[in-house]
């Protein structure tokens, strides 16, 4: 990961999007933002006991880095939801919170910022350069034993005719298989799964995303993975499993304003 650091903002970037010049991303820290208490300092999350107006500046920093684009959050519930963002409903993207319940978003309109909130969970990011197309995913492990990255290609492939050869895929910082111990693994996760685990009870859940991507038609080396570990990193992320009351970190994506087709 390469490592971006502005005077109120620091973020994260994958290499494997870096040759795309049309579009924005970023996994934005936890550092330099207005939050305070657990929830120092970026946190992007209304639903997480922090005030408003530090949310709100935070967010607003965000899209003052990427070139002014609307963020467009969902509200997110740990389901297998696609939403594709489109000129028809754009318009109740627009003001918070967010009104969409879903857990991927997908959308070819350009100058909106997809953000996914996570603070553990994975966020997957896809960009299918040919048919101008990005994606943006929230997957903890409910999302991945439902399959959410499979259907979120599947839309891209639907909606837009993408081709799982041509996208190119980021997963970002989230809970390793250091930290991913899942002692009611039996009850909560099916034993497909289980070959993911190891001696102790941790899952690879970076393994999973990376063949459920590969699965799906995604090339294995156009999927890049962070391998950076919330729960070790709290210096630069959030941890729920590490810290209980926290906030949310930003993973965001967007075609640029002078994409034009
Ligand atoms: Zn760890």
């Amino acid at each position: 990961m390469i490592f971006k650091r502005g005077k109120r903002i620091s973020w994260f970037q994958f290499p494997t999007f870096l040759e795309f010049s049309n579009i924005q991303h970023g996994v934005f820290t936890r550092n330099q933002g207005y939050s305070l208490g657990p929830f120092r300092s970026m946190n992007v999350s209304f639903g997480v006991g922090d005030r408003k107006k530090h949310v709100e500046k935070n967010r607003h920093l965000i899209s003052q880095c990427m070139d002014g684009a609307e963020l467009v959050f969902i509200s997110q519930v740990h389901g297998a939801e696609v939403l594709v963002l489109q000129n028809e409903n754009k318009s109740r993207f627009e003001t918070p919170p967010a009104s969409f319940t879903a857990d991927a978003i997908v959308t070819d309109l350009p100058n909106h910022l997809l953000v996914i909130q996570v603070a553990d969970c994975q966020s997957v990011l896809m960009f299918d350069p040919v048919q101008r197309v990005v994606a943006n995913v929230h997957c903890g492990w409910r999302g991945s034993i439902n399959g959410i990255i499979g259907e979120t290609v599947g839309v891209m492939k639907s909606h837009f005719g993408c081709q799982g050869s041509n996208i190119r895929a980021g997963m970002g910082p989230s809970l390793g298989p250091c930290c991913a111990e899942f002692v009611n693994f039996k009850k909560e996760i099916p034993n497909k799964f289980w070959k993911y685990k190891d001696r102790s009870d941790r899952f690879d859940f970076w393994a999973i995303s990376r063949d459920q991507l590969n699965v799906a038609g995604v090339l294995l080396e156009n999927i890049f993975s962070s391998n950076i570990c919330t729960r070790c990193r709290t210096d630069h992320f959030f941890s729920f499993r590490g810290e209980g009351t926290t906030g949310r970190f930003a993973v965001a994506i967007g075609l640029k304003n002078d994409w034009r087709k």
